[in-house]
């Protein structure tokens, strides 16, 4: 860990944000007096969680946890106190670093605190060693802490560089929550390869528009609701060699918007359990295979299981969920079962839907996407979620939310040029806006929430 921030060259810029620019140098310091820090206060804690805001510290107290050669452990700053205390439990954290001290009984240290001198650096990270615990976004409503072994954060790493030719001249911009894997894995990602990291509080369309523009950014990770929002905002290419679009599929109009102002979308696939990507459309395959999530990213294999699943082997699939073992998470051979359904043709990846999500509408599979895709296209319509709904002739049927307004007439004109009838929501209910996790990954199994 210690020689993937000391190789860099000391003077090359490591880490940016609206207030601070750090060298690689800047970085080794700090992050070596707030792990003696850390030491001097708790020397025994094993499990360190984080719970803060992006910004420089957070970045620096993942290094120092890592240079104490203790597990990270990336907590949700948007759940509740009890969800919080739960999940400290799960994970056996036993201390926690803050950037505003919050009311738990747990030792909390803040994470811009330093010491003049540095810790002395002894832990070398093994292979096969857990070096976070990190609760998967919580979509289907479960959180479970997932773990990342050294092997599996730089596999990931080396992945990007690899397919996504990510070089240490690369400037990187995260605007995604540093405690979700697309924004840690940028972290990882540019302490490995030893490009620029810039780090946002939180999405803001038009900090990051001027973001994009002032400083040259060039690679960036965004769930499709973002991707929308910049477009609409009148994003342009500027440096941008790849973005980086993933979490969930991203509607065809947005690819072809997209392709017309020649943004570089590389639409990818992966999962907190596969420590990040695991198949990436490239930007020059886009729009020959329109919809697909692109091919496994060697030496990771992808397969399709007689019921549709995805399954996963490779360097970046966990070694399983923290003190919580579920035996059938593996086929006998040794592939990780996503849980997601999909198709391969030619080598490419068709990801449809969580298999909780699929609507089984009268002997049809009915994916929700694709009827949010479709909706997305008719005029004043800001966003969709779908879901399904019990139905006595057909088991289920699926309804949707809609945020915005838009004509009935269109709706029906979108919904009878693009979908089979049995695809057609048997209701469409206006929402004020759709439950979204942190990432902006939609929670399909809270829409009905929205009915009450
Ligand atoms: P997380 O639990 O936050 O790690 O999210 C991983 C899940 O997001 C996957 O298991 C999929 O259900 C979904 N997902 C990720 N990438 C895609 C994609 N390209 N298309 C469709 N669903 C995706
Ligand atoms: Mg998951
Ligand atoms: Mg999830």
């Amino acid at each position: 860990m210690y020689e993937w921030i000391r190789k860099h060259p000391a003077s090359h810029l490591a880490l940016v944000t609206a207030d601070d620019r750090l060298t690689w140098a800047m970085l080794r310091t700090e992050s070596l007096q707030l792990a003696q820090f850390i030491h001097e206060q708790t020397p025994t804690a094993k499990r360190i969680g984080i719970f803060a805001k992006n910004s420089k510290d957070y970045v620096i107290a993942v290094h120092a946890v890592h240079l104490l050669g203790k597990v990270l452990v990336p907590l949700n700053t948007r759940l509740t106190e009890e969800e919080v205390r739960t999940q400290l439990q799960t994970a056996k954290v036993d201390l926690l670093l803050v950037d505003v001290e919050i009311d738990l009984s747990i030792t909390q240290l803040l994470i811009t605190r330093r010491t003049t001198s540095c810790f002395t650096v002894t832990h070398e990270w093994k292979e096969d060693e857990t070096m976070s615990l990190m609760f998967t976004s919580g979509t289907t409503g479960r959180a479970k802490a997932v773990q990342q072994t050294y092997g599996n954060h730089l596999a990931s790493a080396r992945a990007a560089e690899a397919h996504l030719d990510y070089r240490p001249s690369d400037r990187m911009l995260a605007v995604t929550p540093l405690f979700h894997m697309s924004g840690l894995s940028q972290v990882y990602r540019s302490a490995i390869i030893g490009s620029t990291l810039y780090v946002e509080p939180r999405f803001d369309v038009d900090r990051t528009l001027h973001v994009i523009e002032t400083e040259g950014i060039t690679q960036l990770s965004l769930v499709s609701i973002m991707l929308q929002r910049l477009l609409y905002a009148g994003l342009k290419k500027h440096h941008l060699r790849t973005l980086l679009v993933g979490g969930g599929p991203v509607p065809r109009s947005l690819l072809e918007e997209a392709e017309r102002r020649q943004l570089p979308i590389a639409q990818t696939y992966g999962m907190t359990e596969t420590c990040s990507q695991v198949a990436t459309l490239l930007p020059s395959e886009a729009l020959s295979h329109i919809g697909s999530s692109g091919q496994a990213i060697a030496p990771t294999r992808i397969r399709i299981n007689s019921d549709g699943e995805i399954e996963v082997k490779g360097p970046t699939v966990t070694k399983g969920y923290f003190e919580q073992p579920e035996s059938d998470a593996w086929t006998p051979d040794g592939y990780w079962r996503t849980g997601d359904l999909g198709t391969m043709r030619d080598g490419y990846l068709y990801v449809h839907d969580r298999r909780t999500d699929l609507i089984l509408s009268g002997g049809e599979n009915v994916y929700p996407a694709e009827i949010e895709a479709a909706m997305l296209r008719c005029t004043g319509v800001q966003d969709v979620g779908v879901t399904k709904q019990a139905h006595p002739t057909w088991g289920e049927v699926p309804i949707a939310f809609v945020v915005g307004s838009y004509d009935p007439a269109e709706m029906q004109e979108v919904l009878d040029s693009q979908l089979a009838k049995y695809k057609h929501p048997i209701a469409i209910h206006y929402a004020p806006n759709l439950p979204r996790n942190a990432n902006g990954k939609l929670m399909r199994h809270r829409l009905k929430e929205l009915l009450s």
